[in-house]
Order: structure tokens, then sequence, then C-alpha cells
């Protein structure tokens, strides 16, 4: 506090310009600069401490630079922004979370986004993961089966800019058959199966990164490659805890 009041003296003696009342802006702004920054170091270290599992012990430096500038704070609640750059799952309301950044970092990853990619996440949360997305993909089509949850994420990816996100609220295990096939298919809530829909709408060539197994119990983090005959190839990747995908398919 002292800190921030001597930066507001100071502020206001340089310039009149500059209303006192912008300051705790600039001050958070800044604060949350660094902490974003720490929580890219720690999403870097857990690579690396998980990195048998994953083959690598590093991400794409396009994913890192997405998550460095893709502001988590604006998809949590007021009252938990102080930790919304903690490298841990958040609640958002509604008994979901909004996923740890870790494994947003890694699923975004798997998926190999490119930039003129079409991407389906199932399970839009807070919008956190589809603003992430829509950072390195062409567009970004994201489903909540949770109407407040989809409508208040669409109202931040709106509100933050991101034109190239479309957001709908229903259930994604049908997948959006009106915009397939997709690139990539990220879905941040585990079925017991994979969905078929899902597998039916991905691209030769695709991605398909899901978490599956019973409900709250560790699942396993998939990734499903469709080939160009058609044939998928399905590999394990870590261990992980999902909430459960929901609906009645
Ligand atoms: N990606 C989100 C983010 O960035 O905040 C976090 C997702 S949270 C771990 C999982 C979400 O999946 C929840 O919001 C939940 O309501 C949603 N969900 C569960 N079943 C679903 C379904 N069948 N279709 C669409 N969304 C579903």
């Amino acid at each position: 506090m002292r800190k921030y009041l001597q930066q507001c003296r100071s502020l206001v003696h340089l310039t009149a310009l500059i209303p006192c009342l912008s300051v705790p802006v600039l001050y958070a702004r800044e604060a949350y600069q660094e902490a974003r920054m720490q929580m890219v170091d720690e999403i870097q270290d857990m690579v690396r401490d998980t990195s048998e599992y994953l083959g690598k012990d590093s991400l794409s430096e396009r994913v890192m630079q997405a998550i460095a500038k893709v502001h988590r704070h604006e998809f949590v609640p007021e009252t938990l922004r102080p930790a919304a750059y903690e490298n841990r799952p958040l609640p958002i309301g509604e008994e979901q979370t909004i996923s740890q950044p870790y494994i947003v970092a890694l699923m975004t990853d798997l998926a190999d986004i490119q930039p003129d990619a079409r991407v389906l996440e199932v399970g839009t949360g807070s919008g956190y993961q589809a603003a992430i997305l829509a950072e390195l993909a062409l567009h970004v089509y994201t489903i909540e089966i949770i109407e407040p949850l989809g409508e208040r994420a669409r109202t931040t990816l709106a509100r933050l800019g991101y034109e190239n996100v479309s957001v709908r609220v229903g259930d994604g295990y049908h997948g959006w058959a009106e915009h397939a096939p997709f690139d990539a298919i990220l879905v941040t809530a585990a079925p017991e199966q994979v969905p078929q829909p899902l597998i039916d709408q991905l691209k030769p060539g695709g991605k398909l990164i899901i978490p599956v197994g019973s409900p709250y119990r560790t699942q396993s983090l998939k990734v499903l490659e469709k080939h160009a005959d058609g044939s998928i190839h399905t590999r394990d990747v870590l261990p992980v805890g999902f909430v459960p995908l929901t609906g009645d398919h």
C-alpha cells in the first residue's frame, strides 16, 4: 500500500494530466504482468518435471507467448483475482473450474495449432482456454453446457476483443457439425469414452486432445490423431483430473 501511495504521489507531481484514479489500474497492471511472468516460469518448471511423460522438456514458443499474453485475471471471479496467476485450477462458479495453466499450455501444445487452424473446444468454462487458442488459430468454436458460464465467457471474450471466437451453449458431446471438420479439438471435461461425433468432426491430420476416464477419478489425457486414410492413432500422455463431461448423451 505504501509503495502504491508513493507511486501515486510521485506521478501526481510529475504531471497533473494523469488523474490519480488511474494509478491503481497502472499499478495492478504491473503487478499482474509480473505474476504472469512468474506463472510462465512455473509452467516451464513443471514441463521439465513431467518431461518423462511428455517426451520433451519444453513447450512451443508460440504457446508460451500466448500464455504470457492472455490476462487470466480477466477470466476469474473478482475476489479470486489475486490468485489468478497461481499455477492451479480456480473455481469459476456453477461448481466448475478454470483449468490449471500448466494443463492449458500442455493441451494447447499437444494440439499443434497453426495460424490457419479452425479449432473446436468443448467446455468453455471461463473462456480462458478459448482465448489462448484464439491467439494461435484462425477461428475458435467453443461449446459450454452451463448457460450462465457460456454467456459470461461470451461477454468476457467480446470485451477483450476476441472476434475470432464463437461461443455456443449446448452439449459439446455432439461437437459443432455446421463448422466441422476441425484441425484440432480440445475437450476440457472428461467423458468415460471418446465421443464418436468428435472423432468424425476431426480433419485428416487433425488432433483431438481429451481426458478420458471415470468421474472424479484420475483420468488419462489422450491425443488422438486422424490419419489421411481415416485411421486413428491414440497415445496416452499424462494422468489428469478433470470435471466430468455431463449431458444426456
Ligand atoms: N476451458 C475452461 C476454461 O478455460 O475456463 C475450463 C473448463 S472446466 C475444467 C470444464 C467445463 O466443461 C465446465 O465449464 C463444464 O460446465 C463444461 N462441460 C461439461 N460437460 C460439458 C458438455 N457436455 N458440453 C459442453 N461443456 C461441458
